[in-house]
């Protein structure tokens, strides 16, 4: 079978984006068109007439080949991606719906590709070893028993050295007596954390929508949101305690006494650096409706986005949230 084949030169202007391209070299083929899309030696193969590419790499010439009759069934294959590992296992939420959910909010944004690894559910922890180094970020959905001294020791050296993460809600409960890891989230609840006064840390009201405000607009995270939005229905964290260290307040929300809150300003958003680490802090998210909240969708997909990068190339769309008005998504997630 002959092979037709067309080549497009692109070039790229930034690091993020998709390829568009129509497979139409030779509309009478009967075989499956193969169009690759090559980054370096890398090629994403797609089937579909119409493709589109999301691609990750340096800015530059980027070479399409289309190729008809080529006879070989291309594979949905992932190169170029991000790689996110999500790591969940033991949890006072429900970490088997919310991962899924998880999962799928990283994948929509087209610019990872997701591995969950989940841990044991104990007493013994010594087998959960997860390959931190491989992944550009971890996402956190643990709350539960302390890892190994191995693993712990290796998520220290993966952050402190470069490495992504993303607290989200409750596992910035986790971890109590683990300082490395309270530097890393900067504040916590629950677990037993008290604050210097001997009060306990860490605390909610009912699940109600309420405003989110943006604290530093200069934050890369929150470049392009509006200054205040109003997010569905959770729980709006309070009184979380900890080191506080190099930590930049990106969104609070207002924690109000009538729903048994501070009166406060309580933080929602949170970078902290750790070492040479970049560590995105949500503590939004409470369970799948939370979740489904435009604003958490988003700030997710652009925190991942910056703790594996530093950078959030990510458009806010034209869903998100208004002051007064909370805008939703339904999320059927991938298995
Ligand atoms: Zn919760």
């Amino acid at each position: 079978m002959a092979v037709s084949r067309a080549v497009v030169t692109l070039t790229l202007a930034l690091p993020f984006g998709t390829v568009w391209a129509q497979t139409n070299a030779n509309p009478q083929a009967t075989d499956t068109p193969r169009a690759c899309v090559h980054l370096g030696t890398e090629c994403v193969p797609l089937t579909i007439e119409t493709i589109s590419v999301p691609y990750y790499h340096a800015p530059g010439q980027t070479t399409l080949v289309l190729e008809q009759g080529s006879g070989q069934r291309p594979t949905a294959r992932s190169v170029n991606k991000l790689k996110a590992l999500i790591i969940d296992g033991q949890n006072n939420h429900h970490w088997q719906e919310t991962t899924p959910v998880l999962k799928k909010i990283l994948e929509d944004s087209g610019l990872f590709v997701v591995t969950v690894a989940t841990a044991p559910p104990g007493p013994d922890m010594s087998g959960f070893r997860p390959d931190f180094a491989a992944f550009d970020v971890v996402v956190s959905n643990y709350n539960g028993l302390p890892w190994p001294d191995a693993t712990t020791a290796a998520f220290e050296k993966y952050v402190r050295e470069g490495g992504g993460f993303v607290s989200y809600h409750a596992s910035d409960n986790a971890f109590p007596d683990w300082p490395a890891y309270n530097e890393m989230i900067g504040v916590g609840g629950w677990g037993g954390r008290k604050n210097a006064q001997g009060i306990a840390c860490g605390h909610h009201g009912n699940r109600l929508p309420f405003q989110v405000t943006i604290r530093d607009s200069d934050n890369p995270n929150a470049r392009g949101l509006p200054a205040v939005w109003m997010h569905a229905p959770d729980e709006l964290y309070d009184s979380l305690c900890g080191p506080a260290k190099d930590v930049d307040i990106v969104a609070t929300a207002h924690s109000d006494p009538a729903n048994k809150g501070t009166g406060e300003n309580e933080p929602m958003l949170m970078t902290i650096r750790y070492g040479k680490g970049r560590v995105f802090h949500t503590t939004l998210g409470h369970d799948v409706a939370a979740m489904q909240s435009v604003d958490f969708i988003v700030t997710l997909q652009r925190g991942a986005e910056w703790a594996a990068t530093g950078n959030v190339t990510q458009k806010v769309p034209a869903d998100f949230p208004t002051p007064n008005q909370v805008s939703i998504r339904t999320l059927s997630a991938s298995k």
